[in-house]
């Protein structure tokens, strides 16, 4: 088979071919594509942080929304050496079907900062923090765009962005962002959130495919937030997890790793590297390594037309964004192997946000179980329609089968807000 794909994926290509098939089964009219095609607002901002030892340096940030028609933007912020205004722009217009997937009244945005944040101190990471908080101030806020965490940010990051945001405003605003700390307006349950909301998804999935999950082998890449989440509830639903894998390797046993040894071990040694009793891989081979269940939880671009040949699971559930390209969508797609998408798989995330924000909007607050519940909920009856879209169309697939459902949700608010003036 010809292998088409440069060594660069840009994400931004493939949201917007994910985005131009939709629209295409859609028929959606000229003007909508258009508009749907393209992000809102882009905003770039280079910006000084003095460093510990009196050096000045400057970064770059984005933050991007895609569209607000069906409310305002939100999505997550990301510190990585990587990031690009298109990997950004991606980002924020998968938030904007993610929302319309799960039905919550909110846009598509995302923000991004290039830096390793490993290679700072603490109280560098805290100026460099706010200082793009305030370089993005004049477009987020509690009724226009609500940041979150995503990779390589947490519940303190959140709240220096919430702090400065006050500041700015001299009074505490906590609904500007959502993944924050209890102490200061963030909502019980919003942590495990994502990885939460993958399990619920994978459960029905496997339960529509005929995979039982006692014994079910699974792999997991990634193990932070929602990787490590994802893992462990698998685990104590019976699953057998024999691969996890982050930034520094992989590790296997065919036995089945348990994960809380994995979880103490990563938190004492920084990372999954040399765990007893597993064998070490990189942390491609072992998407490739025998299992019923395999669950992206890293980054872009992951599973490609180089691997998806190799890949051997029966189901595939997106917890990271964009791990799966459109090529090797297609493969899989012949090889009969199911994709839970993304914007369906990990939208536990921002459905947990949201009911923080609504809770600091009231200055009332829920309970974990209420939480946990009201997600499941969520989780569930969006996984049931997309599978009832999928059922009821011709050569569909779970991830066209969201994106229909997502398109033609924001493209009917589009339509009917009208063209202003
Ligand atoms: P995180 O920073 O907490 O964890 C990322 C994990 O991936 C780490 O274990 C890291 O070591 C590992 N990793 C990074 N690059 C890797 C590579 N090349 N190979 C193997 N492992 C690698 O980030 P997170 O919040 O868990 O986010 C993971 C993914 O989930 C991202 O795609 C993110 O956009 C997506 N996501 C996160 C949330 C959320 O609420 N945090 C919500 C929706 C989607």
């Amino acid at each position: 088979m010809a292998i088409k794909e440069p060594e660069v994926l840009n994400p931004f290509t493939q949201a917007v071919t994910q985005f131009d098939t939709a629209a295409q089964r859609l028929d959606l009219p000229q003007a909508l594509r258009a508009i749907l095609r393209l992000p809102k607002r882009e905003l770039t901002v280079n910006f000084p942080v003095r460093m510990d030892n009196g050096r000045v340096e400057m970064f770059t940030g984005y933050r991007v929304q895609h569209n607000i028609n069906r409310g305002p933007a939100k999505g997550g912020i990301r510190f990585d050496a990587n990031v690009s205004l298109d990997e950004v722009r991606a980002l924020a217009m998968w938030m904007t079907w993610k929302c319309a997937v799960v039905d919550i009244p909110f846009g598509g945005a995302k923000g991004g900062v290039i830096v390793d944040p490993r290679k700072l101190s603490r109280t560098e990471l805290e100026r460099m923090t706010r200082r793009y908080a305030t370089e993005i101030a004049g477009v987020i806020g509690p009724e226009s765009d609500i940041p979150a965490p995503d990779v390589n940010t947490n519940p303190q990051i959140m709240a220096w962005i919430m702090d400065t945001y006050s500041m700015h405003h001299g009074y505490s605003i906590p609904a500007v962002v959502t993944g924050k700390p209890l102490s200061v307006g963030g909502s019980e349950g919003r942590m495990e959130a994502t990885g939460r909301g993958v399990f619920f998804v994978a459960r029905e999935a496997c339960h529509v495919r005929g995979i039982p999950l006692e014994g079910a082998r699974v792999i997991v890449q990634g193990f932070g937030n929602v990787g490590s989440v994802a893992a462990r509830l698998m685990h104590d639903a019976g699953c057998r997890v024999v691969g996890l894998a982050d930034v520094y390797g992989a590790i296997y046993s065919e036995h089945g790793i348990d994960i809380n040894t994995a979880l103490r071990y990563s938190q004492e040694h920084g990372s999954l590297k040399d765990l007893p009793g597993t064998v070490a891989m990189d942390s491609k081979t072992i998407l490739e390594q025998p299992c019923e269940i395999l669950i992206p939880a890293a980054t872009e671009g992951q599973l490609t037309g180089r691997n998806a040949g190799r890949i051997q699971a029966r189901l595939i559930v997106e917890a990271a964004n964009g791990p799966t390209t459109t090529e090797a969508d297609a493969i899989f797609r012949k090889r009969g192997i199911a994709v839970i998408p993304d914007i369906l798989a990990n939208a536990g995330g921002v459905t947990v946000s949201y009911f923080e924000w609504v809770q600091d909007l009231q200055h009332f607050f829920w309970s974990e179980a209420e939480i946990n519940a009201r997600l499941e909920r969520i989780m569930v009856r969006s996984f049931n329609a997309v599978r009832e879209k999928c059922e009821d169309q011709p050569n569909c697939d779970f991830r066209l089968a969201a994106y229909l459902l997502a398109v033609s949700r924001v493209a009917e608010a589009t339509a009917v807000r009208g063209i202003y003036p």
